[in-house]
């Protein structure tokens, strides 16, 4: 009897190992595809960008924030959870992220000629491309090239950049301040926050992360930590935004607690250029909906 079970457990082993590898190959092939696809679709220029705004206390749009988009003609759409890991692991982020950068400026600077208030735009680094060696020099150069004053332009970080090699995320950082852009953490109050990174990092900008937002109607905890987050964030005197802000209630929880800024489907979902002019167009703020 026990050479039977044996000889079961080994089958059923080797039957584990069979798929395992399997499924492995069909996970590196999938990689593969897409990397194909991503490389064919950048020399197409089949990447945009969607703009999702970011409006003050009074639903004035103040903001907004670059998020790539990608309808492949064979593929259809693929969302940035899926296209931006390949990206970074592949070395497409550079490619992939000038042509964002070098859209979302242009766009900025068409939005901003004449305007009294200018927006801002937000462009999302991955850490990789954060850390590599000439990114400062990179953006300078495309703003130089496009024309738009670093002063309308945020550069959005997550705190993955600031667990490696620190003093080097720091000065970056510092390069990134003395050309002038505003910096922002993305998704803080996720992962390994962060308390320590606010004063060694000189951000200008928290975004609260979208998982802090949904969950505070709730949750009585999360609301006290949303609550925390935004008076640490006032207290270091940095601007507080909210993301993913779906509910009414939300945004007036946020409001009441100080936040500065909001992004979410409540406001706007991301949109093309040309319906983000017309926002614009019809005076720049987004009426609150009917109950
Ligand atoms: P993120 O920077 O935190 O961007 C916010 C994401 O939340 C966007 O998803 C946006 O569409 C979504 N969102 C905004 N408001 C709401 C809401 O009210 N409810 C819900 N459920 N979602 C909301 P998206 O565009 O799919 O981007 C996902 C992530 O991909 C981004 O997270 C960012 O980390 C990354 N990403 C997008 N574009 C780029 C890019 O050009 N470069 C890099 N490096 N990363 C990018
Ligand atoms: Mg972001
Ligand atoms: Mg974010
Ligand atoms: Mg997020």
């Amino acid at each position: 009897h026990a050479d039977v079970a044996m000889y079961a457990a080994k089958d059923r082993g080797r039957n584990n190992f069979q798929f395992f590898t399997r499924e492995l190959n069909r996970v590196a092939e999938e990689r593969l595809n897409l990397e194909a696809a991503m490389r064919a679709a950048l020399e197409r220029g089949c990447f945009e960008v969607h703009y999702q705004p970011k409006v003050n206390h009074l639903r004035r749009i103040v903001g907004v924030e670059a998020l790539a988009r990608w309808n492949d003609p064979q593929l259809g759409s693929i969302g940035p959870d899926r296209f931006i890991p390949v990206a970074e692991e592949t070395g497409l982020i550079v490619p992939l992220t000038t042509t964002i950068l070098r859209q979302a400026f242009a766009a900025a600077r068409r939005w901003n000629l004449g305007r009294e208030h200018p927006l801002r735009v937000a462009v999302n680094l991955s850490p990789r491309l954060f850390l590599s060696g000439d990114i400062v020099a990179h953006v300078a150069c495309l703003l130089g090239e496009v024309g738009l004053s670093p002063s309308q332009v945020e550069l959005e970080v997550t705190e993955t950049v600031f667990l490696g090699d620190s003093d080097r995320a720091v000065s970056i950082l510092r390069e990134f301040k003395s050309l002038g852009v505003s910096l922002a953490m993305d998704d803080f109050g996720t992962g390994y926050s962060s308390l320590s990174y606010l004063r060694r990092f000189p951000l200008d900008i928290i975004k609260l992360d979208r998982s802090l937002v949904t969950d505070l109607e709730h949750e009585e905890e999360v609301a006290m930590i949303a609550r925390a987050a935004i008076s640490l964030g006032q207290s270091l005197r940095k601007t507080v935004v909210a993301e993913g802000v779906e509910t009414q209630a939300q945004f007036d929880f946020l409001r009441f607690q100080g936040c500065d800024e909001f992004q979410g489907y409540l406001l706007s979902r991301p949109v093309p250029e040309a319906a983000l002019s017309q926002l614009l167009a019809d005076g720049g703020v987004i009426p609150k909906k009917p109950v």
